[in-house]
């Protein structure tokens, strides 16, 4: 990088600790959603005909439905969970921030380039391209 923008240590510091605590909202989700699931198993196993429970055999399908939504549920929060990682690893090793795309080669989209704007890291703290190149990357042009 000809020009070698970074965030301050402090700044840093603040994107750190709003990782931190998404790191944290993910693992009692999934805490949350394991525990719902496993509870959701047992009250099949204990399911005994002709009681109060029997109404809720036409809701079997919708129980898989369940399943297969906390499944889905489960596969994007751990996607999201190695996000978060690699992006304190990214702090660490002081590349967060910075726009892949533009890093390489300096696209000038955006006032800060190639730092991506903190406004997006605010709202997006996994973001590893500024908007400009995302929206490219979705088009296919990258
Ligand atoms: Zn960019």
């Amino acid at each position: 990088m000809a020009n070698p923008k970074k965030y301050s240590k402090s700044k840093l510091n603040k994107f750190r600790k709003l990782i931190q605590k998404e790191i944290e909202t993910v693992h009692k989700d999934m805490e949350e959603i394991k525990e719902g699931v496993l509870e959701s198993g047992k009250a099949s196993q204990s399911y005994v005909p002709d009681s109060v429970y029997s109404v809720h055999m036409a809701d079997a399908g919708t129980d898989s439905h369940e399943k297969e939504k906390n499944f889905q549920f489960i596969v994007r929060e751990n996607s999201y969970y190695q996000n978060l990682i690699s992006a304190l690893k990214r702090i660490d090793n002081g590349t967060y921030g910075i726009c892949k795309e533009c890093a390489e080669e300096p696209k000038n989209l955006c006032e800060t380039c190639p730092l991506i704007p903190e406004d997006r890291l605010m709202a997006v703290p996994i973001a590893t391209m500024c908007v400009d190149c995302k929206e490219k990357d979705k088009m296919g042009l990258l």
